[in-house]
């Protein structure tokens, strides 16, 4: 990124309030995993992506894991009780190795007649000609399926969360050109990634992807759990998709006249917005189709749509993160009046990184600095405020 001169950089940072990676993967690099109790940041959201991540995320979070309490994580100064909170779910660029076999799936041949007419179905220019590339692709798994590990992974993590989830538009799956002819080129990394080839023609149809962002969305609802969601290329159809799944459910919006009379006559008002500082018991988690906090995550969209999500009828408590790799890399002049219109509680920090240790450490401060200059904030504050968000984000409670 542009250097930004804050006059803060010499600012001392102060790790000892308490850094939190609202996003990342460290799991793409288990190797890096170890660091992860001397890191400086307090606590990872770690996102599992594809069938290989799953269980490197959950055996993971049983060794480092955060308990269901989040004081010890928030409080803690020497020692401190768990450094992970896991995410489970599947990303879009993987969406093409799942088939949707619902009952009431729009997909005629619920079966999968074959891998070649799964794929040659849901990735465009059809590759049904292709056959090395459809041989390079693994079996088709069912949507299901998927759900059933997904529900069982949040089950026995209570407060691990739904993602990485999402829709991209842009990216292309890798082909079976191996960059270099140097297949393990980074043997270090968990494979199922790009696994050092080169990219095809190829990418996932958008109403695909749609179908499984839906699915774990509702899931995630289901289960009352925070997700964070991936879009890009995709801002208005990301917005529309989410917003279909809280279609029914919004809230009244009242009139500041008709806020106070609904206050003057005593009646209680489940979506009555609370006063600043005012602390939310946490509320009994009932099942819906929605989850009940989504983070758009490394968000690249532009001010408008961030208005989209901040309409009070929203029955979700919306976030947004920025990293210092992606909103940072090229395109900070649009990311500096996203990051100052987006309210200062709804605003985390994360690296997206695919490996614990110092780097992580490095861009999380390089982000924080960044948001806090940005926000005219001091680091003190800053810090604390994003430690308040993401312990609102993670925990579904005001700090
Ligand atoms: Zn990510």
């Amino acid at each position: 990124m542009a250097e930004v001169e804050t006059g803060l950089e010499k600012e001392l940072f102060p790790w000892h309030l308490g850094v939190f990676d609202a996003h990342c993967h460290p799991t793409d690099t288990v190797a890096s995993l170890d660091s992860i109790a001397s890191m400086k940041t307090r606590a990872l959201t770690i996102m599992a992506t594809r069938e290989q991540d799953q269980s490197i995320v959950a055996n993971f979070a049983n060794k480092l894991g955060v308990s269901e309490e989040p004081m010890p994580i928030l409080m803690a100064t020497e020692k401190p009780l768990g450094r992970v909170v896991p995410s489970f779910g599947w990303h879009p660029w993987f969406s093409h190795h799942i088939y949707d076999d619902r009952a009431n799936s729009s997909v005629q041949d619920r079966q999968v007649s074959s891998k070649r007419d799964h794929y040659g179905r849901v990735i465009c220019p059809s590759p049904r000609d292709d056959q090395e590339f459809i041989r390079s692709l693994p079996d088709p798994r069912p949507l299901s399926d998927l759900l059933y590990e997904t529900r069982s992974h949040l089950e026995r993590h209570p407060i691990a969360l739904v993602g990485e989830i999402g829709l991209d538009r842009s990216f292309r799956i890798p082909g079976t050109i191996l960059i270099d002819n140097e297949y393990e080129k980074d043997p270090a990394l968990t494979p199922g990634g790009r696994d050092g080839r080169q990219l095809s023609p190829y990418r996932v149809d958008l109403d695909h992807q749609r179908m499984l962002l839906t699915a774990q969305l509702n899931l995630a609802g289901e289960m009352q759990r925070a997700v964070s969601v991936h879009g890009v290329a995709s801002h208005g159809i990301v917005f529309e998709t989410l917003k279909a799944t809280w279609q029914g459910y919004e809230k009244p919006v009242l009139s500041k006249r008709q806020r106070k009379r609904r206050a003057s006559v005593g009646t209680a008002y489940e979506n009555e917005d609370k006063s600043e500082g005012e602390q939310r018991k946490p509320k009994l988690a009932s099942p819906k189709p929605f989850p009940p906090r989504i983070c758009l995550h490394s968000y690249s969209g532009p001010s408008d749509t961030l208005k989209q999500y901040l309409h009070p009828s929203i029955p979700v408590e919306i976030f947004f993160s920025f990293s210092a790799l992606v909103n940072f890399s090229s395109q900070s002049k649009k990311a500096v009046g996203v990051i100052k219109a987006v309210p200062d509680n709804r605003i985390l920090g994360e690296s997206d990184l695919h490996a614990a240790g110092d780097r992580m450490d490095d861009l999380m401060e390089e982000i924080i600095r960044t948001i806090c200059h940005i926000k005219g904030w001091s680091l003190e504050a800053g810090v604390k405020q994003l430690a308040s968000n993401w312990a609102h984000f993670v925990f579904g409670q005001r700090w």
